[in-house]
Formats: C-alpha cells, sequence, structure tokens
C-alpha cells in the first residue's frame, strides 16, 4: 500500500533521508520511532508530497505520485495526514471542518458530505460539538476532529505525526483510543509517536530511525525487549 525504495532527501547539505526503502502491505500499522531530527516528520511529508525527494520512488497502492495539479489533490485525499497541531479551519465550525473537503475535493453533495461527517464525528466522540469552532474545543477534541476530517476523504493510508504530543497528558488516551481502534478495523497507518502503550497495543512493525536512515525494523516485541543497534539501545533508555 505504501513502498519507498532508494528514497533520498536532502535540504541543502544536510541529508535528511538516506536510501530509504520501505513496503507496508494493506492494513498494517508501522510505527515509527527516533530521536529529535533523525527524519521522521520529513519520511512523513514526502508520502504525500508536502516535500518532494531528489532521488527514488514513492508508490501509493501501486501508482507513483503524481508531483502536481489534479493528482497531487486526489493524492492528499487518499493519504490522511495528522499532524501535532490540529490544523483545523478556525473560522469554520467542526462540521463544516468536516465537510468542506468531500464536497471540494471528492465532489459529494452537501447532504452526502453532511450525514459521512456526523457518522464519523459520532465516532470520536464529538458529535455534540458539531456547531463550535476549534478554539472552542479542547486540546484532544480538535485533534480527534482533524482524524475525522481525514477519514471523511475516505483515505487509503493515514500518516500521524506525533499526533499527541501537543496534548496534556489527560487528553492523550482519548486520541490513542481513535487511532487504536482505527488501527482494529485495517488501516493501514504510518504513525510517529513515542507513545509506547500505542506502539505495544496496535503496532505490527516498528521502524526506528535514525540520522536520516532506517537503522532497525522489526516488530515491537523484539524492538522493545531486544534492540539491536547501540542507537535503538541509547533511544529507549531515555524515553522508557
Ligand atoms: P524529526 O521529525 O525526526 O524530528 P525532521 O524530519 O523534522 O526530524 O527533520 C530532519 C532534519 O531535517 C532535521 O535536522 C531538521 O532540522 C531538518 N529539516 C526539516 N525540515 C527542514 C526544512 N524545511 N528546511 C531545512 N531543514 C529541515
Ligand atoms: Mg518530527
Amino acid at each position: 500500500m505504501i513502498s519507498l525504495h532508494g528514497v533520498d532527501k536532502h535540504f541543502g547539505d544536510l541529508h535528511v533521508l538516506k536510501d530509504i526503502n520501505l513496503d507496508v502491505p494493506a492494513g498494517q500499522v508501522v510505527v515509527v520511532l527516533g530521536p529529535s531530527g533523525s527524519g521522521k516528520s520529513t519520511l512523513c511529508r514526502t508520502i504525500n508530497r508536502l516535500e518532494p525527494i531528489d532521488n527514488g520512488e514513492i508508490r501509493i497502492d501501486g501508482e507513483p505520485l503524481p508531483s502536481e495539479g489534479k493528482g497531487l489533490a486526489a493524492l492528499r485525499a487518499e493519504v490522511g495526514m495528522v499532524f501535532q497541531s490540529f490544523n483545523l479551519f478556525a473560522h469554520k465550525t467542526i462540521i463544516d471542518n468536516v465537510t468542506l473537503a468531500p464536497m471540494k475535493v471528492r465532489k459529494k453533495s452537501k447532504d452526502a458530505a453532511r450525514s459521512r461527517a456526523m457518522e464519523l464525528l459520532e465516532r470520536v466522540g464529538i458529535a455534540a460539538q458539531k456547531d463550535k469552532y476549534p478554539a472552542q474545543l479542547s486540546g484532544g477534541q480538535q485533534q480527534r476532529v482533524a482524524i475525522a476530517r481525514s477519514l471523511a476523504m475516505d483515505p487509503k493510508v493515514m500518516l500521524f505525526d506525533e499526533p499527541t504530543s501537543a496534548l496534556d497528558p489527560e487528553m492523550v488516551n482519548e486520541v490513542l483510543d481513535v487511532m487504536v481502534s482505527l488501527a482494529k478495523e485495517g488501516m493501514t497507518m504510518l504513525v510517529v509517536t513515542h507513545e509506547m502503550g500505542f506502539a505495544r497495543k496496535a503496532a505490527d512493525r516498528v521502524i526506528f530511525m535514525a540520522d536520516g536512515a532506517v537503522v532497525e525494523d522489526t516488530d515491537p516485541e523484539s524492538f522493545f525487549t531486544r534492540p539491536e543497534s547501540e542507537r535503538a539501545r541509547d533511544f529507549l533508555g531515555k524515553i522508557l
């Protein structure tokens, strides 16, 4: 479903992604770990082409990433992304946040978009807040709306870049619970997070990155109990 072959990316002189090779089959949940600056966000951003790459190839469901135009809008619909900062439209209500792109990009009717949005808002536990504005919601609620908004496009893949890092601790679980249920339903997910509880509960696979390279690629149990590299042992020593 997600496939990267020989992906290289530089920011000026900085080599931020070094020959990344990664094949994620449909339904797999991959947790990406690594120290700050190791290239985790850049990896996510290349997959929905917020960042172009210098070398290599990225495919989603077998199709190479388009570089511009209509193809790019379609790609962004198929590859949902949830960021640390919730990025909701501040001047639109919750329901409008969720219906906007399906109407514009997927050409859904207003009725169809609203009924699907309400289903998704129910699912993330925010239906009662549908007419409020983002600033009237807690961080955890806003992040759940951001997830619903991505899901409204019927994505094939969901990318999460530290979705709980900006939240107060008591709100972390309400967001992780939504992600766990999504994982259980078979969504293909790439999740950058340091939440070990999520990794243990939901991940099929752990990728550990350091200095722009994939250093370990294994199952969660092996990674947490028997990390092979010095870098991973050092990292786990700091976060566990
Ligand atoms: P992580 O998410 O693992 O913390 P990032 O992917 O954000 O790492 O960053 C990887 C490296 O690339 C860092 O050294 C960061 O400073 C650098 N970087 C990220 N984005 C840019 C950018 N737009 N321009 C220049 N350097 C960048
Ligand atoms: Mg990051």
